[in-house]
């Protein structure tokens, strides 16, 4: 009988090292298979093409990862990273060829970023972006290592195999593109069309996938890379380039809560009976029915529950759109806690609620004044013809109407005798 390890073998002795049983590792790549959108019965495939792939970085043969950080609150990252008790997308992300994040990198400062430039040098890596892209005051609203983050995004870009930004800050800007948006905050796609459309750039933008969330979901980041650097494919991607298995089918249709919906039960305030019973949360804000990623499904914190299941409307945080300045997903879904986007007029912001609530005062008042004015003209009492139509029922045979007809009655005759 052959004692030799195989790859899978050794791979789950690593993951125990690292406190991650082999049963909880098979389950994490059931939760690959589903954000991928495949075949429970891959499970044990996804499994030993890790297991392969992470082994064979020894031999040099994983695609490395870079992985940027520009404007953002570093939330991204810190979805992977919790070190206190690891997780097994954190572990598969540390175990894979992860060769420059300013964060989760070992090293820092001139070594670090020699490593960077040394992997973008010989090309064939994911560029993974977190955060927006800052060009205000000519690219100098964010500087890393003395370099301008517009600059040091078209150098990493140059010789990469795809571009993935984690992340709606990446994707559209996010908080930063918020209005007023005085550095200038753009999503990472528009920004490399647009230097690409002004000739700043020379090569082809590499293929996009945008994984929008705030934070970032890690499964899906983990499922897109898995999806590209071990099983070799590009997810399938929708208009908005974000994976269609996770990114096209709306949050509302896959809650739990739905039941509620349907039947008109709802929560209008939190800490109320309606809120304990577990009602539709769409009267305080949640956009659930308007946002589209599997966050039911995939959901968050090694999967224990994900924003409505834990009693918080769904603030929209997927909506972002890479294709567009104007829906910026931060301005459209605040105030997040409100069923309405506010109205600006000016410097007052009004919510659409107030605006129907003062027109309705104002008319009801501008009809009390009218009828003040009719008392005082005298005009309540009706017009003049009520008067003479009373009369005229009380006096049927002298009314104006019975005369008349008898007179036609007698004109008639005198023609008749003619
Ligand atoms: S809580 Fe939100 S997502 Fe769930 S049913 Fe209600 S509106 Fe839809
Ligand atoms: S449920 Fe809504 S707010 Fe929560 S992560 Fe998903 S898209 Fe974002």
């Amino acid at each position: 009988m052959s004692t030799e390890q195989t790859s899978v073998d050794r791979f789950d002795s690593l993951l125990e090292k690292r406190g991650i049983t082999r049963r909880r590792f098979l389950e994490f790549c059931g939760v690959v298979a589903v954000t991928l959108g495949l075949s429970e019965a891959l499970i044990p495939s996804i499994h030993e093409v890790i297991a392969e792939s992470v082994i064979g970085k020894t031999e040099g043969k994983l695609t490395p990862v870079v992985w940027l950080e520009l404007a953002s609150c570093t939330g991204c990252t810190e979805s992977f990273a919790q070190v206190d008790t690891p997780d097994v997308a954190t572990a598969v992300l540390d175990l894979l060829s992860l060769n420059y994040s300013e964060t989760l990198s070992a090293g820092a400062g001139f070594s670090l970023e020699e490593a960077k430039e040394q992997t973008i040098e010989a090309g064939g890596y994911i560029l993974v972006i977190e955060g927006a892209q800052m060009e205000g005051w000519d690219g100098n609203a964010l500087r890393i290592a003395n370099n301008k983050g517009t600059e040091i995004v078209k150098h990493a870009a140059s010789k990469a195999i795809a571009v993935v930004n984690v992340g709606s800050c990446s994707v559209d800007g996010g908080w930063q593109a918020a209005a007023p948006n005085p550095g200038g905050a753009i999503g990472i796609q528009k920004f490399l069309n647009k230097v690409k459309d002004a000739g700043e750039i020379d090569y082809e933008i590499p293929p996009i996938v945008n994984i929008p969330s705030c934070p970032v979901n890690p499964e899906h980041v983990v499922a897109v890379l898995v999806d590209e650097l071990l099983l070799g494919k590009h997810p399938d991607l929708n208009k908005q380039n974000k994976p269609s298995l996770i990114f096209d089918q709306y949050i509302h249709d896959n809650c739990p809560r739905r039941g509620h919906f349907e039947n008109g039960e709802f929560v209008y305030k939190f800490g109320s009976e309606e809120e304990k019973k577990g009602y539709c949360l769409y009267p305080l804000g949640c956009k659930g029915p308007q946002t589209k990623s599997n966050c039911p499904i995939v959901r968050w914190n090694r999967r224990v529950s994900w924003c409505v299941e834990s009693g918080a409307p769904c603030i929209g945080c997927a909506t972002a759109d890479p294709t567009t300045n104007k829906n910026n997903w931060v301005s459209v879904n605040t105030p997040f806690l409100k069923r309405f986007r506010n109205i600006h007029l000016g410097s007052l912001i009004f919510q659409p609620v107030t605006v129907s609530l003062i027109v309705g005062g104002v008319v009801a008042g501008l009809l009390v004044i009218h009828g003040i004015g009719m008392k005082a003209a005298g005009r309540t009492k009706g017009a003049p013809f009520e008067t003479m139509r009373k009369w005229d029922r009380k006096h049927p045979n002298r009314a104006v109407a019975a005369q008349a007809s008898t007179e036609d009655k007698e004109e008639s005759k005198e023609g008749g005798d003619k």
